[in-house]
């Protein structure tokens, strides 16, 4: 096959289903162009991401393709210059074939709040794809793009993964470079790969990963070769399950599927221990503060001078107020404001300083878990994917989504989400979490689940 064909067959794929679910927001008209160019060129490669088409949230920047972070504020921002891991893969050869849906300036867990148009499931159509990566996982899912970036705050990557039905992987923090990812809360965010296959998520992150200069969180470390995790069997090692992540919230159907896959996990000579890590309740609180605080911070760019929207107005005040009065949606006010709010003099210590001395304290007990064992296991959300509008009115039920996948961004560890079989036809997600840059061990236990 050729580049051309490849791209072609992607193209033809999003015309026939994308109606139906709303993935993409802008497609990359010179995508034929350029694999017109790489066919022409017969440059052949071994890279394995040579001539795939891949899709890029649209929160992460493309040179010359607008990027709008589902934002009405941003609607006609066309950005300068390429983020780190899209110039990453262009080099291996990969062909962006557009950029995807998100909750605006991800923020959400449904994609609904998207300024132009909800993602819908290709499980089922009438629920969510999950957020606020649901463009990226639902394309996946849906075979329009073979791989995605979708990036990961408090669940971003792995919950959408995991209502569709594919693998997601949030890395260790540091490990992937944030330059050209919009920020919403730089000491949480982190992009990572979304696929089919957890081979294919192991190539991804091979190329994305590594230390960038760009980006002064970006860890200087060796990055080793995935793929070379993938066939090593389990016998012996140790997981964790926190009791705290089978509690009552957990539905039924999921609950079953976990059980299934830790039967799994010990029929392939594992053993899985039940633990507590008492400080994961206070998760869901402390990161909605910091989330809150750092995006308050991070979106006090958008005053309508320097990026995009720029409304009517007399006075430079009045540009201001009325750009993101006009610009910003409710979700993204409600963050503002709660932020604003816990930043402010006289509150700092209350709410801002309290919840960092939560993040260090569940950094120090996921630290005890890893002396004994080599990863945790758990759901990666609560439920399968619910309807659309189900939760729309209710910020603390959307909330609760991410209650599993949070511990894991205030902590700064990486974590996957696996298909772990399905409740009523629905896909249930496993998570496993790992230590610091021991993605490895992530990929080899998640291969065996396929
Ligand atoms: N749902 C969470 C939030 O709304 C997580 C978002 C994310 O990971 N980007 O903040």
């Amino acid at each position: 096959v050729t580049v051309t064909d490849l791209v072609k067959e992607s193209f033809d794929r999003i015309e026939a289903t994308d109606d139906k679910i709303g993935a993409f927001l802008t497609l990359n008209e010179d995508a034929f162009e350029q694999a017109k160019r790489m066919d022409e060129l017969a440059k052949t490669s071994d890279d394995p991401l040579f001539g795939m088409p891949i899709g890029v949230k649209d929160n992460i920047v493309t040179k010359g393709m607008r990027t709008t972070c589902a934002s009405t504020f941003l609607e006609n921002f066309v950005p300068a210059h390429d983020a780190t891991v899209v110039e990453r893969l262009h080099d291996a050869g990969a062909v962006t074939i557009g950029k995807l849906n998100m909750d605006e300036f991800a923020m959400g867990s449904s994609n609904e709040n998207s300024a132009f148009k909800p993602v819908r499931n290709p499980w089922d159509p009438t629920r969510v794809p999950g957020g606020s990566s649901g463009g990226s996982a639902a394309s996946v899912a849906a075979g329009q793009v073979l791989f995605s970036l979708g990036s990961d705050t408090g669940g971003s990557i792995r919950q959408p993964a995991a209502y569709c039905g594919v693998v997601g992987m949030k890395p260790t923090y540091g490990l992937v470079s944030r330059f050209g990812l919009v920020a919403f809360a730089s000491s949480l965010d982190q992009i990572g790969p979304l696929t089919r296959t957890v081979e294919d998520n192991a190539y991804l992150l091979n190329t994305i990963a590594g230390h960038c200069d760009m980006d002064s969180t970006s860890a200087e470390v060796e990055v080793p070769d995935y793929t070379a995790a993938l066939n090593q069997d389990l016998t012996g090692m140790k997981f964790a399950l926190p009791e705290e992540f089978m509690a009552e919230g957990v539905a039924p159907g999921v609950r079953e599927q976990i059980e299934k896959a830790i039967e799994t996990l010990k029929s392939l000579g594992a053993t899985i221990e039940t633990v507590s890590i008492p400080s994961v309740k206070y998760a869901l609180s402390a990161y909605y503060l910091l989330a809150s605080s750092e995006a308050s911070s991070n979106l006090a760019r958008f005053d309508g001078i320097r990026y995009g929207r720029r409304a009517e107005a007399d006075t430079l005040d009045e540009v201001f107020t009325y750009s993101r009065e006009q610009g910003f949606g409710d979700e993204v006010k409600r963050r503002i404001m709660l932020g604003t709010y816990a930043l402010s003099s006289g509150y700092y210590d209350a709410f801002y300083k309290k919840a960092q001395q939560v993040r260090t304290l569940m950094k120090q007990d996921f630290a005890k878990v890893f002396e004994e064992y080599d990863a945790i296991v758990g759901p990666t959300a609560p439920t399968t994917a619910f309807k659309l509008g189900e939760q729309l009115d209710d910020p603390l039920t959307m909330y609760a989504n991410d209650i599993m996948t949070i511990p894991v961004n205030l902590v700064g560890i990486p974590a996957i989400s696996v298909p772990a079989g399905l409740s009523e036809g629905l896909p249930v997600g496993l998570q496993i979490i790992g230590n610091y840059f021991d993605e490895s061990t992530l990929y080899r236990v998640a291969h065996a689940f396929e």
